[in-house]
């Protein structure tokens, strides 16, 4: 490792993206206690210090079922269309504040479903606060729709609908997540099929709490086009030269994979290996609230703790532009601006100062009026 190591507050002034995250646990833990006050909802405790102690926020939980159990929590609160829109826009909100140019926010609509909501709603509502999230600070951001491996395959059918209800309108991929033990993807194979038969692209959480014949399934079996953790990937060489050779980009998550037992600490993570190995490796957060981190600590502690140059990095930077769901067209040119917009960031810690053209905020398509309080975006 380098003796110099660059402070956080660097990390968060490069440009980024977060492929992988999902609203649902990325929420702010204000907003789960102001939101159960508004609606009557009970919760754990409703001291901000016990909430977060109760929804293990942040620690080691030993597993992914049991890290999905914080989730128990944020769901209760998450039944309205109003409390949808309302995250979407602070998500858009909080992943601006730290200079991420794009995302793919991720959920499960019929976990939305509990009070009777309909799943266009739910859709519609958090598409609405993306929007409005685009308007007020300049944030892209599309939807990837979430089948549960512990639901049944029907409703995973029924999610991959939706996609295809909802493709260039905001809806950009099909993803398949919760508990991986006992849950194999291949059961849900139909919804992929639905999928591909509509030109949609998909990403399956794989790798992550089962091994890597998980892995060959989501990629042989259902088309996944993109890999969520795939943490144990590299014990299997041959299937990991595959990955490579197609540049299948993995989505790591890297405090997330510890928090869940999938690797032991941050020093002992697979990525840095699957770096040099040239495999294309992008960094995102899982969970902004229940991993309790952002895209820029992430890519501070692959430095700090992988001892990761700034090179690699960047390199991390691109391939999360590289690997959106978006056009081409719209890649390419987004990749020409953050290519020269990394141009400004050096090793010994200075930054240039932005071009003009990049201090401004974008323009925004002009669409309809928002309801929530677009606050004009705050000069950085
Ligand atoms: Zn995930």
């Amino acid at each position: 490792m380098s003796h110099e190591t660059l402070p956080l507050e660097f990390f968060q002034q490069l440009p980024k993206s977060d492929l992988h995250v999902h609203l649902d646990g990325s929420m702010r833990l204000s907003t789960i206690l102001d939101l159960a006050a508004e609606q009557g909802v009970e919760l754990p405790s409703r001291d901000p210090e016990e909430l977060r102690k109760a929804m293990n926020l942040g620690q080691n939980c030993g597993s992914l079922v049991e890290y999905l159990k914080a989730f128990d929590v944020t769901l209760k609160v998450l039944q309205t269309e109003e409390a949808l829109h309302r995250v979407a826009y602070e998500l858009a909100e909080d992943a601006s504040r730290e200079k991420v140019r794009y995302m793919e926010v991720r959920y499960a609509p019929m976990l939305h479903t509990r009070r009777g909501l309909r799943l266009t709603s739910v859709v519609e509502a958090v598409l609405g606060g993306l929007r409005a999230g685009r308007e007020a600070f300049g944030i892209e951001a599309n939807l990837i729709l979430c089948g549960i491996r512990n639901i049944s395959p029907d409703s995973s059918l029924e999610m991959a609908e939706l996609c295809v209800a909802y493709k260039g309108r905001g809806v950009v991929a099909f993803d398949l997540a919760g508990a991986e033990y006992d849950h194999p993807a291949k059961h849900h194979r139909a919804a992929f099929q639905l999928v591909r038969d509509n030109n949609i692209n998909c990403t399956i959480h794989a790798g992550e709490a089962y091994g890597p014949e998980s892995i060959a399934q989501a990629l042989h079996v259902c088309g996944a086009h993109r890999i969520g953790h795939g943490c144990r990937l590299r014990e299997d060489g041959d299937l990991l030269h595959y990955v490579n050779d197609h540049r299948i980009p993995l989505e790591v998550c890297p405090s997330s994979n510890v928090q869940t037992g999938a690797v032991k600490d941050l020093a002992r993570h697979p990525l840095k290996l699957y770096l040099d190995l040239g495999l294309r490796v992008t960094v995102n957060t899982d969970n902004r609230l229940v991993t309790d981190t952002t895209v820029s600590r992430e890519l501070w502690l692959c430095h700090l703790k992988m001892g990761m140059p700034l090179d690699d990095v960047k390199t991390i930077v691109m391939a999360g532009f590289k690997s959106t769901f978006l056009p081409f067209h719209v890649k390419q040119s987004m990749l020409r601006e953050v290519n020269a917009d990394l141009a400004r960031f050096h090793a010994d810690g200075t930054i240039d100062p932005a071009p003009l053209a990049l201090q401004t905020p974008k323009p925004v398509s002009s669409t309809r009026g928002t309801a929530v309080s677009a606050k004009p975006h705050a000069e950085a």
